[in-house]
C-alpha cells in the first residue's frame, strides 16, 4: 500500500457487481462490532458506508489491528469484495450487498472517545453541536444538508447561465449602504479614524454595474447586518443578488418563480413541485386576508372582514372598534365546535401578542350558535359571511386599529392552522407579494422606506411623494415561499431627479445626501439604464428545502443566536499591538467583560 494511493474506491461505491475485485478504502470508523474471530466495522466517509469483516484465523496480523479500533479512528482499508448472504444484506445501504473482507488495515489517525457519537441517533443539544462543529458536520443528516445546498447553488447557477446573466463580485470592504440595518465596520490602518462598512447587500454595486452597461448580473453574495437575531437570521448570511437592465416588473418575477419552481423540483428533499402560477397578492390584501405580509398558502383558512355587520350590532367591543375607524374580522375554526373553552381561549394570547385586547368566539352547533358573542348575532349573517358550517367555531378580533387587527389574526390563523392539521409539511406553496408601501411611518413622525431609498414609486403617486409620502406605492415585490419571506426586490430609480426627491422624502438634507451618496447621485445623470432587481435569501431558502426547522442548520459554520461563534471562540480580543496599529483603545468596564465600549 503506498500512501500515496489511499483508495481505490470510496465508501458508497461498490456493489454486487465488483465481487471478487481486490480494494482500497479510506475513511472513518462508524461503528465496531467484535465478535472474536470476526471484527466487524462500517467505514465512513462523504460518498457512503462500507461493511468490513477482518478474520482473526485468516489474516491474524490486520485482526490484532481492528480489534483495537474505535470510534472516529481514521483508517484505511485493503480486501477483498464479497457478496454478503441474502439474509445478512442491508437494503437501506447502497453498498449493502457486499462487505471488504479485510487483509491489511493501516491506522492513519486515531481519536479519543469523541464528544459527539458521529453514528448515534439521540438527540445532541446545539450548543454542544456547535461547539464541535467538525464532528457534528460529520453526521449524516448535516451531511445530506450541506450537498443539498450545494446543489441548490449549482441549480441557480445553471439556470441563470442558460439565461445569460453575468456572474460579478462586489467588494466587502464597502461603504455604508442604507439597507435600513446597523453595519459591521472594519477600521482602517491606512488612514487611521476612517473606517469600512461590511455590505448588507450589494445594492448600490449592482445597480452601478447596471449603469456601467453589464446587464444581468448576479452574485451569490456574502452579506452582513448587525442586528440583533432572530430564529432565522444569522449576523453573516447569503444572497442571490440580481439586477437586469430595460426591465419591468414581470420579467424580474417570471425568471425567479421559474428559478424557485426547479430549486424546488430538483433539490427539496420532499420531491414535490411548487403550484404555478403563483398567485400576486398586494401588500393591503395579503393583511387583510392573511394578517401578514408573508401568507402561508398551504392552507386557504383567509380570514374575513366583517365591519359591515358589525357597524349596527349590539355588541359594544364590536361597534366601538368599528365607531374608532377600525375593523371587526374574524376566522374560522374547522371542527372547532368540538374544542373546549379552555382549546378555543388557547388562541388568545396568541392574538394579545400583537396587541388584541381579546378574542371573541362562538361555535356553531346542531341547535345553533353558542358562546359569548352568540347572543348579539341571533341570525346567521357571521357564519353565512364566513362560509362556516356546523361543527365550526368561529373567533373575532375587533380593534380601533386595523393594523392590530390584521397581526393579530395573522397570528392566530397559523395557530389554527398547526391545532387543526391544516398544513401538509411535504407541501410547498409561493406567492409574490406586491404594491407595498413606498414608506412606512419612523416613529418620530418621519418616513422610512419600507423596502430602501433606491426603489422607484408607483408611476402614478409620484406626484405625491413629499407632499403626502405615506400614499405612495413602491415598484417592490416580495417571494414568499411556506410563510416565510424569501426575498425581496424593486424597479429602481434611474432618474437623479427622482432619487433626490426619494432622500428628501426620507428627511435627508442636502449635504448628507450628497455625502453619503453623491457618487451615486452623479453617476446617475450619465445615462442610467431603467433597471430592477431582488435578493433572495439563501440561508432561507437551503432551510426550506431541506425541511429544516432553522438556518443554522443549513449553515457549515453557523453563529449562535447572540452571534458568537462556539468553534472557533469568535469574537475575541485582539492584541494590544495591533489596537495601537489600527489607533483604537477599548475602554471595558471593569464588571463586564466583554461589554466593551471601542472609542
Ligand atoms: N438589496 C436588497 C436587500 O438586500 C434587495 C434588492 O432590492 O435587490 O434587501
Amino acid at each position: 500500500m503506498y500512501e500515496t494511493h489511499y483508495r481505490t474506491h470510496t465508501c458508497g461505491e461498490l456493489r454486487l457487481e465488483d465481487r471478487g475485485k481486490t480494494v482500497c478504502l479510506a475513511g472513518w470508523i462508524h461503528r465496531c462490532r467484535d465478535q472474536g474471530g470476526l471484527v466487524f466495522f462500517d467505514l465512513r466517509d462523504r460518498y457512503g458506508l462500507t461493511q468490513v469483516s477482518v478474520s482473526k484465523e485468516e489474516y491474524p496480523e490486520a485482526h490484532a489491528v481492528a480489534a483495537g479500533l474505535k470510534s472516529e479512528y481514521t483508517v484505511q482499508i485493503e480486501g477483498s469484495v464479497l457478496e454478503r448472504p441474502e439474509s445478512a444484506r442491508n437494503a437501506k445501504l447502497a453498498t449493502g450487498a457486499i462487505e471488504i473482507a479485510a487483509h491489511r488495515i493501516a491506522v492513519l489517525s486515531l481519536s479519543p472517545t469523541p464528544p459527539i457519537d458521529v453514528a448515534g441517533k439521540e438527540e445532541i443539544s446545539e450548543e454542544v453541536r456547535l461547539k464541535h462543529r467538525p464532528l457534528d458536520l460529520r453526521r449524516a443528516e448535516n451531511q445530506a444538508r450541506l450537498m443539498m445546498r450545494h446543489k441548490m447553488n449549482r441549480t441557480i447557477r445553471a439556470f441563470l447561465e442558460e439565461r445569460d446573466f453575468v456572474e460579478i463580485e462586489t467588494p466587502i470592504l464597502a461603504k455604508a449602504t442604507p439597507e435600513g440595518a446597523r453595519d459591521y465596520i472594519v477600521p482602517s490602518r491606512i488612514h487611521p479614524g476612517k473606517f469600512y462598512a461590511l455590505p448588507q447587500a450589494p445594492q448600490m454595486y449592482k445597480q452601478i454595474l447596471m449603469c456601467a452597461g453589464y446587464d444581468r448580473y448576479y452574485q451569490i453574495a456574502r452579506c452582513f447586518r448587525d442586528e440583533d437575531l432572530r430564529a432565522d437570521r444569522q449576523p453573516e448570511f447569503t444572497q442571490l443578488d440580481m439586477e437586469m437592465s430595460f426591465v419591468g416588473q414581470d420579467d424580474i418575477l417570471g425568471p425567479i418563480e421559474e428559478l424557485l419552481s426547479r430549486c424546488v423540483k430538483d433539490v427539496a428533499f420532499c420531491g414535490c413541485e411548487l403550484p404555478r402560477p403563483w398567485p400576486r397578492i398586494s401588500y393591503d390584501d395579503a393583511l387583510k386576508q392573511y394578517g401578514s405580509d408573508k401568507p402561508d398558502l398551504r392552507f386557504a383558512l383567509e380570514i374575513v372582514d366583517l365591519t359591515d355587520i358589525a357597524r349596527d350590532c349590539s355588541f359594544k367591543v364590536f361597534r366601538g372598534a368599528v365607531d374608532g375607524g377600525g375593523a371587526v374580522r374574524g376566522i374560522r375554526v374547522p371542527g372547532g365546535a368540538a374544542f373546549s373553552r379552555r382549546e378555543i381561549e388557547a388562541f388568545q394570547p396568541v392574538a394579545a401578542v400583537h396587541g388584541a385586547k381579546g378574542l371573541a368566539w362562538m361555535k356553531l352547533g346542531p341547535d345553533g350558535a353558542s358562546g359569548p358573542v352568540a347572543k348579539f348575532f341571533s341570525g346567521d349573517e357571521l357564519p353565512r359571511a364566513m362560509q362556516a358550517e356546523v361543527g365550526d367555531a368561529l373567533l373575532f378580533v375587533a380593534d380601533a386599529s386595523t393594523e392590530v387587527v390584521a397581526l393579530s389574526l395573522g397570528a392566530v390563523r397559523l395557530a389554527v392552522a398547526k391545532t387543526c392539521g391544516l398544513i401538509d409539511e411535504n407541501a410547498f406553496a409561493a406567492c409574490f407579494v406586491v404594491d407595498f408601501p413606498m414608506f412606512l411611518p419612523d416613529g418620530d413622525g418621519g418616513w422610512t422606506p419600507a423596502h430602501h431609498a433606491f426603489t422607484m414609486p408607483v408611476k402614478e403617486d409620484l406626484a405625491h411623494l413629499e407632499s403626502d409620502p405615506g400614499r405612495v406605492r413602491a415598484q417592490a415585490y416580495d417571494p414568499v415561499l411556506n410563510g416565510v419571506e424569501l426575498g425581496s426586490g424593486s424597479i429602481r430609480i434611474h432618474r437623479p431627479e427622482v432619487q433626490q426627491a426619494v432622500f428628501r422624502a426620507m428627511g435627508l438634507s442636502e449635504e448628507i445626501a450628497q455625502d453619503r451618496f453623491g457618487f451615486f447621485l452623479e453617476l446617475l445623470q450619465y445615462g442610467a439604464p431603467p433597471h430592477g432587481g431582488i435578493a433572495l435569501g439563501l440561508d432561507r431558502l437551503a432551510m426550506l428545502l431541506c425541511g429544516a426547522q432553522n438556518i443554522r442548520d443549513v449553515i457549515a459554520f453557523p453563529k449562535t443566536a447572540s452571534a458568537v461563534d462556539l468553534m472557533a471562540d469568535s469574537p475575541s480580543a485582539v492584541n494590544q499591538e495591533q489596537l495601537d496599529e489600527l489607533r483604537i483603545s477599548v475602554d471595558l468596564p471593569e464588571a463586564s467583560p466583554g461589554a466593551g465600549r471601542v472609542i
